[in-house]
């Protein structure tokens, strides 16, 4: 008997198109007091804070910008901010930007709801007051952070990232002009395009996949890889700009529910450690993270090259290789380090073949090893 399972939630209103945010009126609808929350240039550079002052403008809606979000918010950042966004009596934080300063409008939701809660409890599932509304406006192609419930976080105590998971951090309403997404250069482009891409596969490689989040992710597999090809023949327009927006949606809508896999963790180390952007990282991981996968279910790899449009699994790693430098390499004991870090963490045992310590470690050599 065939099982059916389409079980599924997201509760965010997605508004699209060229102008959806400038000629949005209605925020007052949230609330009257905004608090935005971007990166030092994506707001500007993108046209998305211009757009956000005019439409609040219109709500007659007042605002106050904290525009310190750097690359992979630390707890710290977010905790500085919720403090002035609950002595401005925010009634919604809206975060323009990429995965950074949407990610950390969640985190500061949280902490401005809740004053006294000390820095590090925000990972702990429940608090007092439940977080403020979030609006997300996205500028880049990559994490799907505006349709899901996850914060990640820079934890310096701890020496790397971790994840908030709580339905509550779901943004009320997400605005996705391809617009703001022009101004990225080719490298973040791509980089946040990989993410994408990583969270199409990682879902559907997922113990927690559905029939509902691997049509998504079929969809945005297809898209993505068509797009990755593109860019590497010579360049992006609007359209293809407006097609990455559209897969990356649709993959954060498919990780909503499955989360992510190995390869996110595995790159996690390489951010924190060395630096490496987000969508880079998860680069090095995903071609050897999809063969250790055909060991258990070719069937569910042959699907995915069928998406991809590509024949073997080494056809994506010389694609991958030709869009991005992948030129890092660990050391045997940074190798043992990470691997020692990475086996602790929920995503080595979400995919249906879950991985143990010699299996992270051979990853990891095969990927990023001298
Ligand atoms: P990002 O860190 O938000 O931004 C990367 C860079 O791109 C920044 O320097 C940013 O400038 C710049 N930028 C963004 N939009 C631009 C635009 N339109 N024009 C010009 N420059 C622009 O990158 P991201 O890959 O989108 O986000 C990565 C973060 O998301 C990581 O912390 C990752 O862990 C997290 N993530 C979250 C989820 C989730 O579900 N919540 C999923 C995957 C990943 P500024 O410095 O001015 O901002
Ligand atoms: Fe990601």
């Amino acid at each position: 008997m065939k099982d059916m399972n389409l079980n599924y939630f997201n509760p965010t209103r997605i508004i699209s198109g060229t102008g959806c945010l400038r000629n949005y009126n209605t925020f007052s609808d949230i609330g009257k007091r905004c608090f935005i929350v971007t990166g030092k240039n994506s707001g500007k550079k993108s046209g998305a804070l211009d757009d956000a002052i005019q439409a609040l403008n219109n709500s007659g809606v007042s605002y106050m910008i904290f525009d310190e979000v750097e690359n992979n918010p630390s707890t710290e950042t977010c905790k500085k901010a919720g403090n002035l966004a609950h002595e401005f009596n925010a009634s919604f934080i809206m975060g323009i930007g990429g995965g950074s300063p949407i990610d950390a409008a969640k985190a500061i939701a949280i902490y401005a709801a809740n004053p006294v809660l000390p820095i590090d409890d925000i990972f702990n599932a429940t608090y007092a007051n439940r977080p403020l509304p979030i609006v997300a406006v996205n500028t880049t192609v990559g994490t799907g952070s505006e349709v899901t419930p996850f914060s990640i976080l820079t934890v310096h105590s701890l020496g790397t990232k971790k994840g908030i998971a709580n339905d509550n951090l779901f943004p009320k309403i997400s605005f996705l002009d391809p617009m703001h997404a022009m101004s990225l250069p080719q490298d973040i482009l791509v980089s946040t395009a990989i993410d994408a891409f990583s969270h199409a596969i990682e879902g559907y490689f997922s113990r927690k996949a559905t029939l509902m989040t691997n049509t998504y992710a079929e969809a945005a597999m297809r898209l993505l890889s068509k797009g990755l090809m593109t860019v590497y023949g010579g360049g992006y327009d609007y359209d293809l700009v407006a097609d990455f927006m559209y897969a990356s949606t649709l993959a954060g809508k498919v990780i909503s529910a499955t989360s992510t896999c190995a390869v996110h963790s595995m790159g996690y180390s390489l951010t924190y450690h060395l630096g490496v952007p987000h969508g880079t990282a998860n680069a090095y991981f995903l071609p050897n993270f999809i063969r250790l996968m055909a060991e258990s279910s070719p069937m569910r790899v042959m699907s995915v090259l069928k998406f991809c449009n590509m024949t073997s699994v080494d056809q994506l790693s010389s694609l991958l290789n030709k869009l991005l430098p992948l030129d890092v390499k660990l050391s045997c004991e940074q190798i043992e380090q990470f691997s020692q870090e990475v086996i602790k963490t929920a995503h080595v045992k979400n995919s249906i073949r879950p991985l143990g310590i010699d299996e992270v470690r051979n990853l990891y050599k095969k990927s990023v090893g001298q």
